[in-house]
């Protein structure tokens, strides 16, 4: 019996990883559960999953279901809920599929407490890169990729250990404008970017999908996973997303993980790990598909996958201030106040505005995510 924790069980990955649980009451136990605000679903799990501990952020949420929690839960509102849901002695496995920075206290706080980690989260890596990766080598152990590029290579990697990679081929559907010309750009709205082509996700990665920032936020969060330097990441546009990447090696050999575009696939691999077994996700037919096609990335029309592999070339705390402008640019765009072609904008104009601290401590980058918030909030 395996225990898991799920930060973020209301959110996509969340509830498709309780979905998993729900199919193998045998297998695994829920012990905790974080959400944010949805406290409806929350309380629907809370009964359902039975955790020891759950938390949720916010206030009103909070009040409005308190009086109904079951006893065998305690719920909790605190700053640091999910944190200690993290640190809970009765986990095994945690989840960790919150969006945005906010992985990251979570991510650090689960390693110091010899968690395996199974990480939806790209934010963590990003922005504490470094710092995560020094816990996890501490611990003697990997991160459990969940994001469905990550979690192929890491498939691809298996049983080459002592082969050198060639490259990695990092591929990303092109999102819903793919096809638009640049002046077409520049008048496209939140509503139209939420269309996304292939994956159903949250608000927040469905725009960076469609800025192509959530590929570059992938290429860092590859590097910290996969030891390799950026210039060996390709990105390559692939709008069937059938092709959930791929890895060559010296041979000429291109490993790849192909698979319906279904989120249970990584998420049941990082829980069962190095076992297969049936996680609910469609099968593919490669018959019924007929031909994949693969293009090169436009970087001129989407400016951010660039401005990412700048970001990490510059190092130190400059892909967290890359990634706390995205936060705050994507929720202006979300929320009206600024236009599509704003946000790479702004988040050049961060980059090399910022400070370098070429090895930030954890409170360096917490500092670095506050100065440049308050600062693209103002620009906004
Ligand atoms: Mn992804």
């Amino acid at each position: 019996m395996k225990n898991i924790a799920i930060l973020g069980s209301t959110g996509s990955i969340g509830t498709q990883a309780l979905e998993i649980v729900r199919m193998y009451p045998e297998k695994f136990n829920v012990v905790g559960l974080a959400a944010k605000s949805n406290s409806e679903l929350l309380l629907k799990q809370i009964i359902q999953f039975k955790p020891v501990l759950a938390s949720i952020e916010d206030i009103n949420a909070y009040n409005s279901i308190k009086d109904d929690i079951p006893p065998y839960t305690t719920l909790i509102c605190q700053k640091d809920g999910m944190i200690q849901i993290a640190q809970m002695e009765q986990a095994d496995i945690m989840l960790v599929s919150v969006v945005g920075i906010a992985g990251l206290p979570a991510v650090v706080a689960g390693l110091k407490a010899k968690k395996k980690i199974a990480l939806a989260n790209k934010e963590a890596l990003v922005t504490g890169g470094k710092i995560v990766s020094d816990l996890v080598k501490a611990n003697n152990d990997i991160i459990y990729p969940v994001d469905s590029e990550h979690s192929a290579i890491f498939q691809c990697l298996q049983g080459n250990s002592n082969n050198k990679i060639n490259n990695i081929i990092l591929t990303a559907s092109g999102g819903p404008f793919r096809n638009y010309k640049k002046e077409q750009l520049l008048n496209v709205t939140a509503k139209d970017a939420l269309k996304h082509p292939t994956w159903n996700m949250g608000n927040k990665i469905t725009i960076d999908s469609s800025t192509i920032m959530n590929k570059g936020l992938e290429v860092i969060e590859a590097k910290w996973l996969f030891d390799v330097p950026v210039e060996k990441i390709k990105p390559l546009i692939h709008p069937e997303s059938i092709v959930h990447s791929a890895v060559e090696f010296e041979d000429g050999a291109l490993i790849a993980q192909m698979g319906e575009p279904d989120m249970k696939l990584p998420i049941m691999y990082a829980f069962e790990y190095p076992d297969r077994i049936y996680s609910g996700a469609k099968h593919l037919d490669l018959a019924q598909k007929g031909s994949l096609t693969f293009f090169e990335p436009d970087y001129d029309k989407f400016p951010c996958l660039q401005l990412a592999f700048e970001a990490i070339k510059m190092g130190g705390n400059i892909p967290c201030a890359l990634n706390a402008a995205n936060e705050v640019a994507v929720d202006l765009f979300l929320n009206g106040k600024i236009g599509f072609c704003d946000i790479p904008q702004m988040i050049e104009h961060t980059i090399f505005n910022t400070d370098i601290i070429k090895n930030p401590t954890i409170d360096d980058i917490y500092e670095t995510d506050r100065l440049v918030r308050i600062k693209v909030s103002k620009g906004g």
